[in-house]
């Protein structure tokens, strides 16, 4: 018989009923270090009080109104976000892939308004990972995302990740846009180097091509920057950002440019949720406490030190683990032994991880960890890869 739950996802057998900064609470009464933050979605760790009170408030005052009327928190948080980025302009999701969903419309409608209503196709990356939505998936045509899911939304065109020569060789006056997440976060925490931005940003300007980043997991501070590509000094047209914005309220958005934005006018787009008080009210609690430079010059040295603690992890352990990979507070373990068996023998440690593609443990932790927590951590990460070197994971 079916679970009453649709059975799309293998769970572990962990059940947490509270949260309090970088620890999450078992039913059991047992204390996990979260190093997972929801995959990157609680920023600010659990139960942060100014979200606490940014979200009491506004239910006291208001949860939903439509966007048939104005929406004070919206504002305010677009507000913030076109004050603080390369954007001109900002629509509000509630997920990831639904700013996948309006980056690809917005793209397409870009070039139909400019009378290229052809120029529909957008260059995609393997590895990538845009959400699972039917232009999510179209977006990243992995067959693992996309088999039995067809017909796929044509007007992809997947490149491998890394193919310099098959980008410039793709790139031409036909092409609407260019998708990519900065660091690659599903795929195994993969950075773009910034030299490859900066290149990607030039090949986009030779031909006219839209640039779209997706932010979703890299973005909102977790490499240090309020943006990832902020590091590479370059600006896309157009940004695809969720998770980490809402700090565990359910919350996306897209960022972008006037020139990128022109064909979005009114009826073209809309969200019943979209933009909802409640989410941007804690929205913008989390960009007052994010979007602040001593916030994000904390963010790279606890990241300096998790980064040299997990070096060291690694030497110690040279069968479980090959490398550390990643930038920021985005940090992934390559391992040799099966990433799902650390991911496994963390939960014994009472240390919690998430695995990702090409057999790398993801940390994702909150921005704020604390140092004591981060030493916690990688003690208990020793020990679950002792368990794991020792066989018995
Ligand atoms: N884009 C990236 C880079 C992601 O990591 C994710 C989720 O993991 C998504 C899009 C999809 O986000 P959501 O699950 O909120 O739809």
């Amino acid at each position: 018989m079916i679970a009453s739950i649709l059975p799309t996802y293998s769970r572990a057998p962990l059940t947490f009923v509270s949260g309090e900064g970088s620890w999450l609470v078992e039913q059991d009464g047992r204390r996990f270090l979260d190093l997972g933050a929801g995959i990157a979605v609680n920023a600010l760790g659990h139960a942060h009080p100014a979200l606490v009170e940014a979200l009491g408030a506004q239910a006291n005052a208001l949860w939903h109104v439509s966007n048939l009327y104005n929406i004070p928190a919206q504002q305010k948080l677009a507000d913030a976000l076109v004050e603080q980025t390369f954007a001109d302009t900002v629509f509000f999701t509630n997920s990831g892939t639904e700013s996948c969903e309006l980056a690809v419309k917005m793209a397409r409608k870009y070039w139909y308004d400019k009378g290229a209503p052809d120029r529909t196709e957008i260059i995609t990356f393997s590895g990538s990972f845009h959400g699972r939505s039917s232009a999510g998936i179209a977006a990243a045509g992995s067959e693992k995302m996309t088999k039995g899911f067809g017909p796929l939304l044509p007007g992809f065109t997947h490149l491998e990740f890394g193919d310099h020569d098959a980008l410039t060789a793709a790139a031409s006056d036909q092409i609407a846009a260019i998708m990519v997440e900065p660091v690659q976060g599903e795929g195994g925490i993969r950075p773009l180097p910034d030299v490859c931005l900066k290149g990607l940003r030039d090949l986009c300007d030779e031909h006219g091509i839209l640039l779209i980043f997706d932010e979703v997991q890299c973005g909102i501070g977790r490499t240090g920057k309020l943006f990832a590509h902020e590091w590479a000094g370059i600006a896309p047209d157009i940004m695809m950002v969720a998770k980490g914005i809402g700090g565990g309220f359910p919350l996306g958005a897209v960022l972008a440019t006037e020139d990128a934005a022109s064909g979005m006018t009114a009826g073209t787009h809309g969200s019943t949720y979209g933009g909802n008080p409640l989410a941007c009210a804690v929205g913008a609690a989390v960009m007052d406490i994010i979007a602040d430079d001593v916030f994000l010059a904390d963010v790279n040295r606890k990241a300096a030190l998790l980064r040299q603690k997990l070096e060291g992890l690694v030497a110690s352990h040279p069968d479980v683990f090959e490398e550390v990979r990643g930038t920021g507070l985005m940090l992934g373990l390559k391992c040799k032994a099966a990433n799902t068996d650390v991911v496994a023998a963390g939960y014994a440690e009472e240390v919690l991880t998430v695995p990702a593609a090409d057999n790398v443990v993801r940390l994702l932790p909150a921005l704020n960890i604390t140092d004591a927590d981060i030493a916690t951590a990688v003690a208990r990460l020793d020990a679950a890869a002792t368990t794991v070197a020792g066989g018995h994971a």
